[in-house]
């Protein structure tokens, strides 16, 4: 039997990377999960797919995490496709290097619109059906930078931050029913770090303690842990499967 056996979870972008990761993890836990996307449709249909080849359920939902409509309509879908969301994760993100004496306002405002606001619109109406229940899991991907801060990515750092504050006030708030953590990884390697280069990458693995990069199977598990019964006394917690970069 598996540590999710009958829940039911919403991973927002979940069409590759960690949300890919924590969503087949999940679903290899025996929970339903929908895999929001924002357009990747043909990544989101993989990753139900992987989760169906192992037994699993699960169903693909577009939604922009930072649209106010969209998100109302990803929240009601999946509650009337599994009848309530008992797990949360925010896990849609993105990131735009940028010195702030060249960054856009745009790219500040689009940034902290996926990063922070999308978090917490998701968060604002999976947790009426959460509270109705007594009972939920909100999982906020965070990231080490939202403890440490990294040049070029003041507004990402800020929103991550953003996120971290979100989750304990929260934390408080919805306790005891509905528990609210963060998970704040290190440097993964997914698209979001495809841009960077050898030196930088070179660089960041002597600069964590643990001597490499991660990978997504260094983050799910601890997903699956908050997600589980193991996770039953944590609440407003920051778990950072980060092989030591940002020590908190
Ligand atoms: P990724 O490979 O770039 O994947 C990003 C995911 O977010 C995709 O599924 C994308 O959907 C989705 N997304 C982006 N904007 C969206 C929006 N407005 N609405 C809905 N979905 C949206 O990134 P990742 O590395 O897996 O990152 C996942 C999370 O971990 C992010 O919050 C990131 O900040 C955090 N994180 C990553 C690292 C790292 O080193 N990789 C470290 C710390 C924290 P589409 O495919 O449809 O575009």
């Amino acid at each position: 039997m598996g540590m999710l056996e009958g829940k039911s979870a919403l991973v927002t972008g979940a069409s590759r990377g960690i949300g890919r990761g924590i969503a087949a993890a999940f679903g290899r836990e025996g929970a339903a999960v929908a895999v929001n996307y924002r357009s990747n449709e043909d990544g989101a249909a993989e990753t139900v797919e992987a989760i169906e080849s192992e037994g699993g359920t699960a169903v693909s939902v577009q939604a922009d995490v930072s649209d106010e409509d969209s998100v109302r309509r990803l929240v009601e879908t999946v509650e009337d496709e599994f009848g309530g969301i008992d797990v949360l994760v925010n896990n849609a993100g993105v990131l735009e290097p940028s010195t702030l004496d060249e960054m856009d306002v745009e790219t500040w405002d689009r940034t902290v619109s996926v990063d922070l606001r999308g978090t917490f619109l998701v968060t604002r109406f999976a947790i009426e059906g959460m509270l109705e229940r007594g009972d939920g899991r909100v999982i906020n991907v965070a990231s080490q930078l939202g403890i440490k801060g990294a040049p070029e990515l003041a507004h990402y750092s800020a929103a991550k931050g953003g996120v971290i504050s979100f989750t304990r006030a929260l934390a408080r708030e919805v306790a005891p029913d509905v528990r609210v953590n963060a998970i704040a990884p290190g440097p993964i390697e997914t698209d979001m770090l495809e841009n960077t280069t050898e030196e930088w990458r070179e660089n960041k693995e002597a600069e964590v303690p643990l001597g490499r990069m991660g990978t997504v199977d260094d983050v799910a598990p601890t997903a699956v842990l908050l997600a589980g019964d193991g996770g039953d006394y944590y609440t407003g917690q920051t778990l950072s499967p980060d092989g030591g970069d940002a020590m908190h």
